[in-house]
């Protein structure tokens, strides 16, 4: 099994808060990962570091086996989904020009169609993107994101103010990219229930790791989830 990232004794600490606390955790090629936690526990700022953005942690971040201090060549295979973007209306910007922003010079124009008729958008290619719905967009930049011919993802709380309808198909496109292209995807959320559906390896965060492993382990182990539950809500409502 090919190991894809590596992280050891990871933690972050913020002038006010500690945002990471010791965390180590594994991701094999065609895992689909599901970090679940609360808002603050810390999953943006994970991401951050695995993209090189944030540099402050101590521990160390590996990809294939190579400490991304050393070398940013692991950004390369890696695709990223923010948070849903919000455009204006009318921002002068197609979903072919979107796509195309991913898109390294060396790889060909071509790949563009290609990955719009995979996350079936292909009819939409000449809109605008801020005319599409929030579940269309989220797909536009899943499509940029792995037009590389990318074989991991990285997304963090793709669906929020996405509605529910969206949110089954863009689940459904997931599942796909993982089961039959086998692209690894390490993704964050909040909810539990989609995690249990999607994921089988889950990382519940609350600033230090509650528990990582396979999800049939997490969610078939009622007190488990019950104590998690309770932990994280305990911690938001501390926060708010
Ligand atoms: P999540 O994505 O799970 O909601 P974050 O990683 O965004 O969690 O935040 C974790 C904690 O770190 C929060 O308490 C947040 O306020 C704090 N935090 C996040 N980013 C920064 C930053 N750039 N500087 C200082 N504190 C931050
Ligand atoms: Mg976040």
């Amino acid at each position: 099994m090919l190991k894809i990232v590596e992280i050891n004794n990871l933690t972050v600490q913020y002038p006010d808060v500690k945002a990471l606390d010791d965390i180590s955790l594994v991701v094999n090629q065609g895992d689909f990962l599901g970090i679940i936690g609360p808002n603050g526990a810390g999953k943006s700022t994970l991401f951050a570091s695995m993209l090189g953005l944030y540099t402050k942690y101590t521990g160390t971040i590996k990809f294939f086996d190579e400490d991304i201090k050393k070398s940013k060549n692991y950004l390369k295979q890696l695709g990223y989904v923010p948070q849903k973007p919000i455009f204006e209306k009318n921002f002068p910007v197609t979903v072919t020009d979107v796509v195309r922003m991913g898109l390294r010079k060396e790889s060909d124009e071509n790949k563009i169609d290609e990955i719009l008729q995979q996350l079936w958008i292909h009819e939409l290619r000449e809109r605008r993107i801020g005319e599409l719905s929030g579940g269309q967009q989220q797909r536009v930049f899943i499509a940029k994101a792995l037009v590389n011919n990318t074989k991991i993802l990285i997304l963090d709380e793709p669906v929020t103010g996405i509605d529910q309808q969206s949110i089954d198909l863009f689940y459904s496109i997931l599942r796909e990219l993982n089961s039959k292209q086998k692209i690894t995807i390490i993704w964050s959320s909040h909810d539990l229930d989609a995690v249990n559906q999607l994921a089988n390896h889950v990382a519940c965060l609350n600033r230090t790791l509650f528990f990582h492993g396979e999800s049939e382990k997490f969610f078939s182990d009622d007190a488990l989830v019950k104590q998690y539950s309770e932990a994280s809500m305990q911690e938001h409502m501390h926060h708010h």
